[in-house]
């Protein structure tokens, strides 16, 4: 049950903290969010890379024109507070800024509310299977030239959903989403990796959300001595990988074992697993300790 809310600075309850149908964001998409993991650890509760997850929260705020009231340590704090507040050990944490209740225009007028809240949830495996079967969509990611790609703002999302939709009845576990010159852009909520004779490729920023798990793994990458390159590449050469995952906060590092129904070949998934291994000594606080922010 969710009822230790962070709103405008206060704990409050899940009801003080409802919106009215008057929301701007309800009607235009006009939020701006994070999805930011925190880790049960013998050191005690640690959030993964929470300052990091901040700044992005900022950049997306500002993207919509949101004027922020806090400064980067006070969001930080904040996310802190919710954490303690929530009694949850392992969760998901959730910040939210949206354009409240105000008058109906598409453009926020100067002053037009905006409210922050922050709340924290249970949330285990994301993923339905460990290797997953994916689907190229039929819709290509957000156009850079349409918006600001790499804000994380609530009405990007409905281009992930439709993606999304189309896997509802088959056997396909994701999306994957192309770009507009037919490139693999990324997941639904997702970055995307793969590896060919030992190097490991993925997706450069441009079109894509710039992942913290995505930068978190390039560096993992280098620091295992594997060749890191971010370029773009087609559906075709992803076919012919040895190994690909997808990495983000919430499916954190999951293989991919098909791509339109033709299966990876070769793989037995040794440098996915070198990485994965890696990533959850990150969640430890035992790799990159300083990754993890205990409360
Ligand atoms: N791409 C999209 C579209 C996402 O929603 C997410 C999840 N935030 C990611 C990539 C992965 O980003 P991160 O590693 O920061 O969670």
């Amino acid at each position: 049950m969710i009822d230790k809310i962070w709103k405008n600075g206060h704990i409050v309850s899940y009801d003080q903290a409802k919106v009215g149908i008057n929301t701007h964001a309800l009607h235009y998409g006009s939020s701006v969010f994070e999805g930011i993991r925190a880790y049960n650890t013998v050191n005690g509760v640690g959030i993964l890379k929470l300052k990091e997850h901040m700044k992005r929260f900022i950049y997306s705020m500002e993207s919509l024109g949101m004027v922020c009231n806090y400064s980067l340590e006070e969001l930080c704090q904040a996310v802190i507070k919710t954490v303690k507040a929530s009694g949850l050990e392992s969760c998901y944490i959730r910040p939210l800024a949206y354009y409240a209740e105000g008058p109906v225009s598409v453009l926020p007028k100067e002053g037009h509310p905006v409210d922050i809240t922050i709340y924290c949830l249970e949330m285990g495996k994301y993923m339905a299977a460990d290797k997953v079967d994916i689907k190229v969509s039929k819709y290509i990611r957000i156009h850079p030239k349409s918006t600001v790609c790499d804000a994380k703002i609530g009405g990007h999302y409905v281009n992930s959903i439709l993606a999304s939709r189309e896997t509802i009845d088959t056997h396909y576990h994701e999306a994957l989403l192309l770009d507009m010159d037919g490139n693999v852009a990324e997941g639904a909520a997702m970055n995307i990796f793969f590896i060919k004779n030992n190097e490991l490729i993925t997706t450069p920023l441009g079109t894509i959300l710039d992942g913290i798990t995505r930068r978190l793994i390039i560096s993992i990458g280098r620091d295992l001595g594997i060749n890191v390159t971010e370029r773009y590449f087609k559906v075709e050469e992803l076919i012919e990988a040895d190994e690909a995952f997808f990495c983000g906060t919430a499916v954190e590092v999951t293989p991919i074992a098909s791509i339109d129904d033709k299966k990876l070949k070769a793989s037995n998934y040794k440098i996915t697993n070198q990485i994965k291994a890696t990533y959850e000594k990150v969640k430890k606080g035992e790799f990159y300790k300083d990754a993890l922010t205990y409360i």
